[in-house]
């Protein structure tokens, strides 16, 4: 397998808060650059985090020449505060985004008039015409908040409606679940690519925290065989790197057209997993 077996291949940063932080960053970016990504993703207030730093980070990776794209949230922001961010955006040279409703934070939804992201989509397309490409999340084991899966297949389809192009999806590692539901999408008409979203397995408490947080499933097979690995770095890496090149294998050959990785901003272990998947 090589890269050109990828039509698409993108990698999710955070915003560095320190300088020591922001260094990494950039050495992440230059060592995943190998891999000739489509697009280096920032997050914006992932986790219920600060909203700062996204347009800083994506103009900074900009001014280093990598094709850098910021995640939008709604947050408190209003209708013309959002203008006012994408036209930023645009005089960046911003080709893409990632249109998201955002986490919630400990004090809830906050007071703003909009409360989806098939909101945003559509104020984006209203505003801005088709100068972004556009993709939204989605959930093949569900959206926490979601009254069932095909309600939540029912939501995504108002978000492709509104205009977005294609859909990444949260992380799992069961590749059964992402087929289940790209027949689901397929189905309630959505024509859209559907890219798996993949997380690297380095440490096994960050993960295993991630997961509870955003309503993804470590199967109890993985969970078991990650904990008789707990103390053990080397070999949680070593196995974690074979498990996540497996899911990817699979995935591919199942038809996705290409993978997005949730790097946390380290790039050992997403080199890791692709250097195992990409020597096949
Ligand atoms: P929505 O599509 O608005 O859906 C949210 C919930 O509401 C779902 O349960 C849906 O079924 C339901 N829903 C949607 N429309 C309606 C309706 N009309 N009526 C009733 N119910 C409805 N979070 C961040 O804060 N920052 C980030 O940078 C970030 N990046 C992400 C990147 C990816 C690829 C993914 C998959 C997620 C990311 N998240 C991020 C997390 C995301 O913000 C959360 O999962 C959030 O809870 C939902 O966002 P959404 O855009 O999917 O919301």
């Amino acid at each position: 397998m090589d890269r050109s077996d990828f039509s698409h291949l993108s990698f999710e940063f955070f915003p560095p808060k320190t300088p020591r932080e922001t260094r990494n960053l950039l050495r992440t970016a230059s060592r995943l650059a190998e891999y000739e990504p489509d697009f280096y993703s920032v997050t914006h207030g992932a986790g219920g985090s600060a909203r700062e730093g996204t347009l800083e980070t994506v103009r900074m990776l900009h001014e280093h020449g990598y094709n850098a794209i910021p995640h939008v949230t709604w947050g408190s922001d209003t209708r013309h505060d959002m203008v006012a961010l994408l036209r930023k955006y645009e005089e960046i040279g911003v080709s893409d985004m990632v249109v998201l409703r955002g986490d919630i934070g400990k004090e809830g939804l906050s007071d703003t008039p909009f409360r989806y992201a098939h909101e945003l989509v559509s104020l984006i397309r209203d505003e801005m015409g088709q100068r972004f490409r556009l993709h939204v999340g989605c959930y093949p084991e569900m959206h926490p908040e979601a009254a069932s899966i095909s309600d939540d297949i029912s939501r995504l389809k108002e978000k492709v409606d509104a205009g977005a192009d294609t859909c990444i999806t949260q992380y799992f590692y069961n590749p059964d679940a992402y087929r289940a539901f790209v027949d689901s999408c397929l189905e309630a008409g959505i024509n859209k690519p559907i890219l798996p979203g993949v997380m690297p397995i380095a440490n096994f408490q960050k993960l295993v925290q991630f997961s509870e947080k955003c309503g993804a499933e470590i199967p109890r097979w993985l969970m078991m065989q990650l904990r008789s690995r707990e103390h053990d770095s080397e070999q949680l890496r070593m196995f974690g790197m074979d498990v996540v090149a497996n899911l990817c294998r699979r995935l591919l050959a199942d038809g996705a057209l290409g993978i997005h990785v949730y790097t946390l901003n380290l790039a050992r272990p997403t080199q890791a997993f692709l250097g195992r998947l990409l020597n096949t």
